[in-house]
């Protein structure tokens, strides 16, 4: 006998991955130029060019056995000191580095913290649709319940009476994740101060912990005027789950860390639960050569100007023809209405026109699509045609 959960976790692949398939098999039969594949949020710019030079200088270097070596679990007390200095500066905040727990990416940074801080199964933790869709497993496996409130229609800014509903005495902390993978969206800081507001005083109420659950893989993604609020400086209880996946473009490197507020209650504590977790988890510690490189690279970040122009290109053509989408500054997703209200069918009708979109159903929200523009200007352009003709056939235009 095995366990039927995860049975079937690993038998049902994401809707993004069977997306991803499909786009495989189709490239093979009709050329990859022909197949606009917008579903995963995969970089399609290199990594700065400051992180080969600093693997190469690194390789040659320092000894093998100390580079590929184990760290301390937490990680490589030099690296943890470096980026706590970057933190400090850069967000005008205390963190030293022993707030600085290294993991390997964001899905790690929060698999350990919901395990560190859930406490028994009645825990809530509360996640924001639209959202990432593994929140519900990693929650799940940390042995809390998932609950789900849905941003405002249309702008996706937060439902701050919506949240409040659903906060009680079991409610343990709330995901945020700004910019926000699918829709986009950067909460401004009005919106995350009324948050703060909002959970001080039910912490007072309750006599309670809720904890806000920075997860930040697209801090360093925003476009335009647009800067992403540091959660840490306007609310104490906050633990930061960040990665260089998508800042650095290393997705495949599994890297990131977490940052235990020194003002959160407790935190001392809350950091030896980190730790906790990460060793019932079995992490041991986070790449030994990828930690010395981002400690490096920290602060650099990929040339995100491809990104722009495809975000540009797509918003202003796409709501030229008559689509409507939320608005775009940052992460690289464009969250777009879908013109029927079943977004599984819609997508399935963008299929005859090679346009490969994420219908909005897993990620909590319904009659939308998400278009991931990590891709080439070249697909970006071509593609345009085809939105074209799909909104037309919607319209009966043709
Ligand atoms: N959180 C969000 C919102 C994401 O979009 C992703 C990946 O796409 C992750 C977490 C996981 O990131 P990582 O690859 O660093 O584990």
């Amino acid at each position: 006998m095995i366990s039927r959960e995860m049975l079937l976790l690993g038998k049902e692949p994401s809707v993004i991955r069977q997306i991803f398939e499909y786009s495989r098999k189709r490239k093979d039969e009709i050329g990859a130029d022909k197949v606009f594949d917008f579903s995963l949020g995969n970089p399609s710019i290199p990594a700065p060019k400051a992180v080969n030079e600093t693997i190469t200088r690194l390789v040659s270097s320092l000894p093998s056995t100390y580079l590929h070596g184990y760290t301390s679990a937490q990680g490589d007390m030099g690296v943890r000191t470096k980026i706590a200095h970057n933190i400090e500066n850069r967000f005008n905040c205390e963190c030293k580095a022993e707030n600085i727990y290294m993991t390997c990416g964001a899905a790690a940074s929060l698999t350990i913290t919901l395990k560190a801080m859930v406490s028994g199964n009645e825990d809530e933790i509360i996640i924001l649709a639209p959202y990432f869709p593994e929140y519900k497993v990693f929650i799940a496996n940390a042995g809390a319940k998932a609950v789900e409130v849905k941003c405002k229609a249309d702008t996706f800014s937060l439902d701050i009476a919506a949240i409040e509903k659903a906060i009680n005495k079991n409610t343990k902390g709330i995901i945020i994740n700004s910019p926000n993978n699918p829709s986009g969206v950067v909460f401004s800081k009005e919106e995350l101060e009324e948050l703060a507001g909002l959970l001080e005083a039910k912490q007072n109420e309750y006599g309670t912990e809720i904890y806000i659950i920075s997860d930040e893989p697209y801090r360093e993604l925003v476009y335009g005027d647009k800067t992403p609020t540091f959660i840490p400086k306007l609310y104490n209880n906050t633990v930061v789950c960040y990665s260089y996946s998508k800042s650095l473009s290393l997705p495949g490197e599994r890297i990131g860390y977490i940052f235990v507020s020194p003002l959160l209650k407790d935190s001392e504590d809350f950091f030896a639960a980190v730790c906790g977790a990460g060793r019932s988890l079995g992490f041991v510690c986070a790449p030994s050569l990828l930690q010395r490189v981002v400690a490096e690279c920290d602060g650099t970040a990929s040339d995100i100007g491809e990104y722009d122009k495809n975000r540009r290109l797509l918003y202003n053509s796409l709501t030229a023809m008559g689509y409507e989408a939320a608005s775009p500054d940052g992460a690289f997703y464009l969250f777009v209405k879908s013109l029927e209200a079943d977004a599984a069918a819609f997508c399935e009708r963008a299929k005859k026109y090679e346009l490969l979109l994420v219908p909005s159903d897993s990620f909590g929200v319904e009659g939308y699509v998400r278009i991931a523009y990590c891709v080439s200007y070249e697909q970006t352009e071509n593609s345009l045609p085809a939105f074209k003709a799909l909104y037309q056939e919607y319209k009966g235009e043709k």
